[in-house]
């Protein structure tokens, strides 16, 4: 199936690894020009080398790197003018970490909140209106299976993701989708990205088991028995940002082997 995005252009944040880099692989893949972003210069620039040997032939196709934290307004102004137009937007960063609320003060509060929520709603302003007067555009924000049921552990990441999901919810709805402009939330259950390793090794190690055994237990408690890739996550992103998903917005769609235990 042609997606109708060859020549389009994307930012992609957080994406030199992990999910983001799923996205952006897959756009590429779709003929879309990407501007890349995360923290660390030489990962991002590594990351950046792989997409170009990703573009398909006869296609002219720009991956651009910018480095820099996006949940800062340096950052945020830096991949911004790095994008000559953006027509999609994956919102992407780090979660917060796991703890007991008795724990959090204020500010800890207010890092997580701009992590993941402030800063998509804040590239959501900077572009949504462009989009809107050229008659096509796709924000895609990566947020987490906590959206819809909750882990203990992670509250900040419970609390700062539903507020995001809340908001966009009204302005998917707004003036904006009868200009071509679509919202939707993607929530990864668990994917085997670096994230997943690294928090589900501390954690076993922490509670004195074997990390692999824990792997391996995790695993088979989903119904899939695997966790997801980040290309499965990509290709599902690229999708939402399709010609023909053109009447798909304001939803949260959830990608997590049937973990989520509901119907609905
Ligand atoms: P990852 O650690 O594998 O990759 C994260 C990427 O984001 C890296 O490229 C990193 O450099 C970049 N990054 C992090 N903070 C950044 C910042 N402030 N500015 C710019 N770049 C930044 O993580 P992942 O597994 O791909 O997770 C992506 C998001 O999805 C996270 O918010 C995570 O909490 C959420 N999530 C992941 C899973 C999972 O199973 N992997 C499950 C639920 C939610």
């Amino acid at each position: 199936m042609d997606f109708g995005l060859t020549g389009k252009w994307a930012l992609v944040c957080a994406a030199s690894k992990g999910l983001g880099k799923g996205c952006a692989s897959a756009l590429v893949r779709e003929g879309v020009n990407v501007v890349i972003t995360a923290r660390g210069a030489a990962a991002l620039r590594a990351t950046a080398t792989e997409l170009r040997a990703m573009v398909p032939a006869g296609l002219q196709v720009e991956v651009r790197a910018v480095a820099g934290d996006i949940t800062t307004a340096e950052g945020q102004a830096a991949a911004l003018a790095a994008c000559p137009q953006i027509d999609i937007l994956v919102n992407n960063a780090g979660g917060p970490p796991p703890g007991d609320f008795r724990d959090w003060d204020r500010d800890t509060w207010i890092k997580a909140l701009d992590a993941n929520m402030l800063t998509p709603i804040a590239l959501i302003k900077a572009t949504v209106d462009a989009m809107a007067a050229r008659g096509y555009g796709r924000v895609i924000n990566i947020t987490s299976g906590a959206v819809k049921a909750p882990i203990g552990a992670l509250g900040l990441s419970n609390g700062a993701r539903s507020g995001l999901t809340g908001f966009v919810a009204g302005l998917a709805r707004s003036a904006i989708a009868a200009r071509g402009v679509t919202i939707n939330g993607l929530l990864p259950g668990a994917f085997d990205t670096e994230r997943l390793r690294t928090t589900l090794r501390a954690g076993a190690q922490q509670a004195g088991q074997d990390p692999d055994a824990t792997w391996r237990a995790r695993e088979q408690a989903i119904p899939a028995r695997r966790f997801g890739t980040a290309d499965e996550f990509g290709a599902v992103c690229a999708f939402l940002c399709s010609v023909q998903a053109g009447y798909l917005t304001g939803q949260n769609i959830l990608l997590d082997g049937g973990a989520y235990p509901g119907t609905y």
